[in-house]
């Protein structure tokens, strides 16, 4: 049996490329395309099982990196663009048109990842992006319709891509978001 995870990732994928400058996500409308510039490399790029990550077609997984908000630039059709939920820490903001999200953007300062843009770089045909590194929320795909039984097939399957599958985040972004709670909780007044 073939596991597919996801298209970027299925075949092995595309190194780093050092000195990569960036490049423009693309939405997959044909006409009136929705284009954002990112005007740098992406971090912490990995596959996601989270049900809140757009996920192309057939995927189990997403794929999702970040990169400063500041990077972060509508530069075509921004009045196609709405939030998915208003309600969500991050802000997805998905191309109302063929559904995909363009980036996601966390508003709330006191955040741990505030300042950093959510992306899927899949979307750029430029090649040189932060290859994905690890997988997240891996028994969280369960909750979208993944067969239990599957489980111990699709963790092997990631170890062998070199994705370490973990049930939240790796833990050097566990690790930073536990030191911004202590670094919140020690605020000298
Ligand atoms: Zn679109
Ligand atoms: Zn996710």
């Amino acid at each position: 049996m073939s596991i597919k995870l996801h298209p970027s990732i299925d075949n092995g994928f595309i190194a780093t490329k050092e000195n990569f400058v960036g490049g423009v996500l693309s939405c997959k409308c044909d006409t009136n395309t929705v284009r954002v510039k990112l005007s740098g490399q992406t971090a912490h790029n990995h596959a996601c099982g989270c049900s809140k990550c757009w996920k192309p077609e057939g995927a189990v997984f997403s794929q999702i990196a970040v990169i400063s908000r500041d990077n972060v630039e509508v530069i075509a059709n921004a009045d196609k663009l709405v939030v998915v939920d208003q309600n969500a820490a991050i802000k997805r903001h998905a191309c109302k048109e063929c559904g995909v999200h363009m980036y996601g953007r966390i508003e709330d300062t006191n955040h741990p990842f505030h300042g950093l843009d959510f992306v899927h770089t899949e979307l750029s045909t430029d090649e040189g992006w932060s290859a994905p590194e690890f997988a997240a929320f891996v028994s969280s795909i369960i909750e979208t319709g993944t067969d239990p039984k599957d489980m111990d097939a699709i963790r092997a399957r990631l170890n062998e891509l070199g994705l370490k599958p973990y049930d939240c985040l790796s833990p050097t972004l566990m690790d930073a978001i536990a030191t911004h709670v202590y670094a919140q909780n020690h605020k000298s007044a």
